[in-house]
């Protein structure tokens, strides 16, 4: 029988595990879930929410320092709060950006544990929460929190809250006043309010990345509609760009990806692309001049866009979704006389999050990941900068936890 509380969930049914997880935390103790490691399953300490904890975390201490093991705060678990063991957590390169103290209009806080493609098992839940019981999987996304009222967020569009959401990490926390700390941690407390919905049988560490790296691309592909046979090109090939090419190709659309790197040609083929293009190939930029309907760029720093804007069509749209820095290169004229428009997204709302988890699910896109443990973050962000990635990292969060007596054997 289906449990009623599922009836929302569009993802696909899979009978049996759900009315397992009925029976909640204390039998998923078997490694029910694919892509759950057993260790993960292992019964967790009772952990006491009634007031603040500490929780072990990864994180720097400066814009200078390698990442290391650190002791965070978390709140007490609110009436609304769901608390989860984080399993898994994408690295995005905004995490970098942040740990590295390299926005300036965002300084970073220190100390700074990064990480906001987190995927937990529900351990406890507030009195009031609704939408969570103990043994869920559980998503988190940039956002933990938002002002609820204002005309965004009424219109489930929390990340463009007029009076500032509430990031996942690096932000002031609503509920506590200090900084909030990342996913590269074991413990969360979240109001259930930001925390998706993971569809059982999910594979959980591939979907971690569509909690950053899938809403920022599917989101301005909802909003400029992106439809069958209409032609969108990918800017950058890393871990945004490789989501884009498999979402914009589930639609339909044909798909033209611009790279720097003679490697990922290949890749973008097997991906779901028609076409890869190299920014150095002069004579391709000229071929595919004011033939696309739009263009992704998932390229994390500035450069030079005019050749690209370039390529869209009358009235076309260039989305920005990489770069947060000042954007250089642009020819008034050009994009006057094409009505050509520059614009910016950032992730997605709550419901629009919720939306690309299943929709993946349903369709089983998933991001191509490389598993690594936690002390192995520092040399991951160097592999990040220097484009050597196939197409992102996913901390093993459990991977890194002390054992237990009876985990060690
Ligand atoms: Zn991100
Ligand atoms: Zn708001």
């Amino acid at each position: 029988m289906r449990d009623p509380r599922d009836h929302h969930d569009p993802g696909p049914a899979m009978p049996e595990r759900r009315s397992v997880l009925k029976a909640g935390v204390a039998l998923a103790a078997a490694p029910l879930l694919a892509g759950v490691a057993a260790r993960a399953d292992a019964a967790p300490k009772p952990v006491d929410v009634g007031g603040p904890f500490s929780t072990r975390a990864f994180g720097s201490a400066s814009a200078s320092g390698p990442l290391g093991p650190l002791q965070v705060k978390r709140r007490a678990l609110g009436p609304h709060d769901v608390l989860l063991d984080v399993l898994y957590c994408g690295i995005c390169h905004s995490d970098i950006h942040q740990a590295r103290d390299e926005w300036s209009a965002l300084p970073t806080a220190f100390p700074c544990v990064p990480g906001h493609e987190v995927i937990g098992r529900v351990q406890a839940v507030g009195g009031a929460v609704t939408k969570f019981k103990a043994g869920d999987i559980g998503g988190v996304g940039c956002m933990v929190d938002s002002c609820g009222t204002c005309e965004s967020c009424l219109a489930d569009r929390e990340q463009n809250c007029v009076n500032g959401a509430t990031f996942t990490y690096n932000s002031p926390d609503r509920a506590t006043g200090e900084h909030t700390f990342g996913g590269y941690s074991e413990r969360m407390v979240v109001s259930e309010r930001f925390v998706i919905r993971i569809p059982p049988g999910a594979d959980l560490a591939a979907t971690a990345p569509l909690l950053c790296a899938g809403i920022t691309t599917f989101s301005p592909m909802q909003h400029w509609k992106l439809g069958p046979r209409q032609r969108v090109g990918v800017i950058g090939l890393g871990g945004l760009g490789h989501i884009a090419v498999k979402l914009a190709a589930a639609r339909k659309a044909e798909v033209t990806v611009f790279t720097t790197s003679p490697g990922k040609v290949a890749d973008a083929r097997r991906l779901g692309a028609q076409e890869a293009v190299l920014w150095s190939d002069t004579d391709a930029m000229k071929r595919l001049a004011n033939r696309f309907d739009l263009l992704i760029s998932t390229v994390p720093e500035t450069y030079p866009m005019q050749p690209f804007m370039d390529l869209l069509k009358l009235d076309a749209t260039l989305v920005n979704v990489g770069a947060l820095n000042q954007l250089q290169g642009l020819n008034g004229m050009a994009l006057a006389f094409g009505r050509k428009s520059l614009a910016g997204s950032v992730i997605g709302g709550i419901a629009e999050t919720q939306e690309v988890v299943d929709y993946c699910a349903a369709r089983n896109i998933k991001a191509d990941i490389e598993l690594i443990r936690p002390d192995d973050v520092n040399r991951a962000f160097e592999r990040v900068v220097n484009k050597d990635v196939r197409y992102r990292f996913v901390i093993d969060v459990a991977s890194g936890k002390p054992r237990s007596a009876t985990e060690r054997g």
